[in-house]
């Protein structure tokens, strides 16, 4: 079987959380239900799925609270870490303790060896066997987020509008990496016709959805007015509420043939946020999503 040019990068799918771990954790049971609920990219690898001979899948297989394989492993590079959400948490997406600090970084190499790093060196070395194959890899990072803003959000984005704004599809680029990212290289991996094609596959996938597409929850239309008049609320938006698109470490800023981008759903699209339920019309999105995918990586 020839080797797919194009990585489905999965990150934040997953909600297991081992039991020693478990034990980590500062949250009784329901607290931690609740920030699973909200944190986790429900049935993103249900919806963003290709077989094998198309995309070479790469799936985190333990919750982003266990270790968040999207963040930098230098602390110095990573600004996520000002909040406590770096590679190893220590709080929650409402500012509360999640972890001991200095438990937390007593274990962090070790969760680091036993999550973080295997999943890397998988998608590293999908991303080489893609380049050598083909002379080239796409990887297109996959994810949903809340319709409603989560608190962390506004500690991390001096824009406040993009935080309260959700556009029904985030495309994520690499052209806005964080100011305090150690590499400067001026979007080298999602290129403009990258940027380009994401959108039409985007805009198309929206006119797919079950039941039309793409409503915006009500209040971000009130807030629109009281906060951003004369700015609409688009269906699809670049880089925010959520910028970048992961880019494995060792093409970063210097492979020019590896390209990336992020796409973002915004969950109410596809689940019912509260339960965690599929809605009705989920195999539709899932089928748009597909579409969508296939058209992306053509
Ligand atoms: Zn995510």
């Amino acid at each position: 079987m020839t080797v797919p040019a194009a990585i489905l990068h999965v990150p934040h799918s997953s909600s297991e959380v081992p039991a020693d771990v478990r034990l980590q954790f500062l949250l009784d049971d329901k607290d931690l239900a609740d920030e699973l609920r909200l944190m986790t990219d429900w049935h993103t690898a249900e919806l963003f799925d290709l077989p094998a001979d198309e995309a070479v899948t790469v799936r985190f297989p333990v919750s982003r609270l266990v270790t968040d394989p999207e963040r930098f492993a230098d602390p110095e590079a990573e600004r996520m870490e000002a909040v406590g959400m770096g590679a190893v948490y220590t709080k929650t997406s409402h500012g509360a303790p999640l972890r001991d600090k200095a438990e937390a970084a007593r274990e962090r190499e070790a969760l680091l060896a036993r999550y973080y790093r295997p999943h890397h060196a998988v998608l590293e070395a999908a991303t080489a066997a893609a380049l050598d194959a083909h002379g080239r890899c796409l990887i297109v990072d996959c994810h949903s987020f809340p319709s409603r803003p989560l608190p962390y959000e506004f500690k991390v984005s001096a824009d406040r509008w993009s935080v309260i704004h959700r556009p029904a599809v985030c495309i994520g680029t690499d052209a806005t990496l964080p100011p305090h990212a150690p590499f400067s290289h001026a979007g080298m991996h999602t290129p403009q016709w990258l940027r380009e094609r994401a959108a039409e596959a985007c805009a198309e996938m929206l006119g797919r959805w079950p039941d039309g597409g793409a409503p915006d929850p009500a209040f971000t239309a009130d807030e629109a007015t009281q906060e951003g008049p004369g700015k609409a609320v688009a269906g699809i938006a670049f880089d925010r509420p959520f910028a970048g698109a992961l880019v494995p470490l060792p093409y970063l800023g210097s492979e020019r043939r590896v390209h990336a981008v992020m796409i973002e759903l915004r969950r109410d699209l596809y689940m019912d946020e509260g339960s965690g339920a599929r809605l009705a019309g989920f195999a539709g999105g899932a089928a748009a999503v597909k579409a969508a995918l296939r058209r992306l990586i053509a």
